[in-house]
């Protein structure tokens, strides 16, 4: 089994001061437990240099929760790529289910700005997920493999190979509702399975597909058990340190079991 990867998505929470304080507190107690997960942290962008300050002497990376699919100029009120890269900033989610809902993000969007995102060298975190709706009709796979198809299999294979895809269905986000561990499994393998017929076997195991939609210290374990989730994209839970610590904590535990 590969590595895990925990991703912290902190929404549009916390003052300067709070963000401050959660960085230093993760960063303080992940020091020394030798992790092999991958910890990635996504504040508001105002604190992103906060947490890219004192990333460059803990065992996180830092991630922002979103970009402009335009590389620069007259675009009020955007944050670039580059800009982002510019900071030290290493990964970015795009294609979050509450940017597609308040913001009308569209594959198509969400293709555009997985472009910018890795000329500047960033990683896309590519969300996808069904609603409720969608799910209850059996759709849930149809529509996440439209949503994985047009957004990012026009890369390459190389492309391909830098990006992360994160597992959110909809009616878990928020909602305390998580998914079973082998709800999110079916889903995962066959995420893995499309990515198979477009890329080979081996980008297809080396993808990572991470979980996300309340996860928490409780139930983290157990889905990350399941062999087709590499970690979580985690919101709610990632706003405690102590219980986002037991998230990397449960994903360490799997790794050194296997
Ligand atoms: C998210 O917003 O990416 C998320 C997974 O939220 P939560 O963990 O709170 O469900």
């Amino acid at each position: 089994m590969k590595p895990k990867m925990v991703i912290g998505n902190w929404k549009m929470n916390k003052s300067f001061e709070e963000a401050d304080d959660l960085i230093i507190a993760i960063g303080e107690q992940i020091a020394g437990l030798r992790l092999e997960t991958g910890v990635v942290l996504c504040p508001p962008f105002l604190y992103l240099e906060l947490a890219t300050d004192q990333a460059q002497e803990a065992d996180f990376t830092v991630g922002a929760q979103n970009c402009s699919e335009f590389k620069n100029g007259a675009v009020t009120g955007e944050i670039s790529a580059e800009m982002l890269a510019e900071l030290g900033v290493e990964f970015c989610i795009i294609g979050h289910s509450e940017r597609r809902k308040f913001f009308n993000e569209s594959n198509d969007t969400i293709a555009q700005k997985t472009n910018i995102l890795l000329e500047n060298q960033l990683v896309p975190v590519v969300c996808c997920g069904e609603v409720i709706e969608e799910r209850k009709v059996n759709r849930h796979f149809e529509v996440v493999e439209k949503q994985i198809k047009e957004s990012l299999f026009h890369l390459s294979k190389e492309d391909f190979e830098s990006v992360v895809i994160a597992y959110e269905p909809v009616w878990a986000i928020g909602t305390g509702e998580t998914a079973t561990p082998e709800q999110a499994e079916e889903m995962h393998a066959f995420i893995r399975q499309l990515i198979e017929k477009r890329y080979g076997t081996e980008t297809a195991y080396a993808a990572y597909i991470l979980y996300g939609g309340s996860c928490n210290a409780q139930n983290a374990l157990d889905l990350f058990a399941k062999p087709n989730v590499d970690g979580g994209l985690i919101g709610g839970a990632s706003l405690k340190a102590n219980e986002f610590v037991a998230i990397i904590e449960a994903a360490e535990t799997v790794i050194k079991e296997n």
